[in-house]
């Protein structure tokens, strides 16, 4: 796999590197899974110091003159990604100026904190200022990295290799108009439920946790080098993929399908690492290549797996151990709760026909802000103008508007984007899968996950971060990304729920 002597040379290198980034791992995790509360400022300055003994590892000129010659050399696909990921962290870290990242780093630091008294307070004016400077450093640090069209384009690269705004405006001008159309059907159809009964069904937390365990046994779970914990948002955290992959989920005591779909969810993203060519660990192509590659897999598991009418059929009886009062509806009504489309003020709360919208106005503002078409100071009111639009809702205060996720508090800008390619992508996904092993209902109705994910590994896990996103799913798929698989699955899928199918 990795037999140039140059590359080699460059990988014995990296381990430090790949140390300091498993010990931050480690540390993530124990944030959000395990720390008590008093501990956060001094974790805070820990991971500081170790991002900064990172960017030295990477920016040493004996190592970035290692990775110059080896770049020149002839080299296999696995090495040509090494140097492909090393050239890419090379190229950020040594483009942005020490000051500017410590800045950066205290700017997002003081933003997240005015971000969560602003939210719960409900008052825009004390995240503004924070804003309009997080918005300020993101297009200074757009300029800094260079691109060739569009200042987002340096942004969205970041967490998306090689998307630009020039794609993700073409790909949100096909998908809005037709999401929106489904989703005014289904709003208007006679089976629209404001509400839903098992939505206040309780369940005791032990229960739903062995059943959550249970579901991702059957799944193929690897007890032994997989985790799954409690945290106030779910969240998934390679490790040392695939020795080591950790996800969370929550209980809220009510409301099932919450903390089960959130289990299924972190289970694709976990799977996506623990199937990864074991000699990538410890590399840098190690994990998944892109932030919306790795949300097609979550999705895949979430949408088209944990929605099925198929395995709400295969799981009924397991859902009815674990939560007796179940007993007291049948898989057409599970089946319909797990598939409630409703417009929400809250993204993190959206089925999957309205997300695509979510996305898109958050998308739409950062653009316009980056342009300076909006201004920082008038993103509460562009945002209820444009939720309104989008799905007829307005937000009662800023937390429910333009203060509901942390993202931008953190200079996450280009970001958001990701979640909408990977719901797309997901569909796209299935198609090939189910042309290669067939129709993926029968083979979920035949527990035959094995088939699943020996489908994912051949064509996307093993290969970690080997190819770009745009090149591993050509590879994987046979063509591009593309919007109609996921529109036309949707109209199906929600159609024949509603009854909207024409
Ligand atoms: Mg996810």
């Amino acid at each position: 796999m990795f037999e140039n002597e140059l590359v080699g040379e460059i990988l014995k290198r990296y381990r430090r590197i790949w140390a300091l980034s498993h010990v931050s791992a480690l540390a993530e995790w124990d944030s959000d899974v395990m720390m008590p509360k008093g501990g956060s400022s001094l974790r805070g300055e820990a991971f500081a110091e170790l991002a900064v003994l990172k960017q030295r590892f990477i920016t040493d000129s004996s190592f970035v003159e290692l990775v110059r010659r080896a770049s020149r050399e002839e080299l296999n696909d696995y090495e040509r990604g090494v140097i492909r990921i090393l050239e890419r962290s090379i190229h950020y870290y040594s483009s942005l100026p020490s000051e500017f990242v410590a800045e950066e780093e205290r700017v997002i630091e003081a933003a997240k904190r005015a971000w969560e008294e602003a939210k719960q307070k409900s008052e825009f004016s004390i995240f503004r200022p924070h804003l309009e400077r997080i918005f300020e450093l993101q297009r200074k640090k757009a300029e800094y990295l260079g691109y060739d069209e569009h200042p987002y384009d340096a942004l969205v690269d970041l967490y998306e290799e090689g998307a630009t705004k020039r794609f993700l405006d073409r790909f949100f001008s096909v998908l809005v108009p037709e999401v929106s159309r489904l989703l005014k059907r289904i709003v208007s159809s006679p089976e629209f439920v404001e509400r839903h009964e098992l939505e206040d069904l309780t369940y005791v937390r032990e229960d739903m946790e062995r059943l959550n365990r249970f579901v991702l046994t059957a799944f193929g779970a690897p007890w032994d080098h997989f985790r799954m914990d409690v945290s106030a948002h779910p969240f998934t955290v390679d490790l040392a993929g695939p020795q080591d992959v950790r996800i969370t989920t929550w209980y809220h005591g009510r409301d099932f399908r919450r903390s089960l779909l959130a289990a299924v969810h972190e289970w694709g993203h976990a799977l996506y690492e623990l199937q990864q060519d074991p000699e990538l660990c410890c590399t840098p192509v190690s994990g998944g290549v892109s932030l919306g590659i790795h949300e097609s897999q979550s999705r895949f598991w979430e949408n088209h797996i944990g929605r099925s009418l198929a395995f709400v059929e295969t799981f009924f009886d397991a859902f009815r151990l674990a939560i007796p009062s179940i007993g007291a509806y049948d898989i057409r009504d599970v089946y319909k709760y797990f598939n409630l489309v409703r417009p929400e003020l809250i993204r993190v709360e959206a089925d999957e026909v309205s997300y695509i919208l979510h996305i898109a106005l958050r998308y739409e503002l950062e653009v316009a802000v980056i342009d300076g078409d909006i201004s920082v100071a008038e993103l509460p009111a562009a945002w209820n103008e444009r939720i309104e639009k989008y799905l007829g809702v307005t937000p009662p205060d800023d937390a429910h508007g333009v203060l509901q996720d942390i993202h931008w508090a953190m200079g996450a800008v280009g970001y958001f984007p990701t979640y909408a390619l990977g719901t797309v992508l997901s569909a796209q996904i299935r198609h090939a899968m189910e042309k290669d092993i067939g129709p993926l209902d029968e083979l979920i109705r035949g527990k035959h996950f094995g088939a699943i994910r020996d489908w994912l590994f051949r064509k996307v896990h093993r290969f970690g971060s080997v190819y770009p996103p745009r090149e591993l799913v050509r590879r994987a798929l046979g063509e591009d990304l593309r919007t109609d698989y996921f529109l036309s699955y949707a109209k199906e899928h929600y159609g024949s729920i509603y009854g909207v199918s024409k």
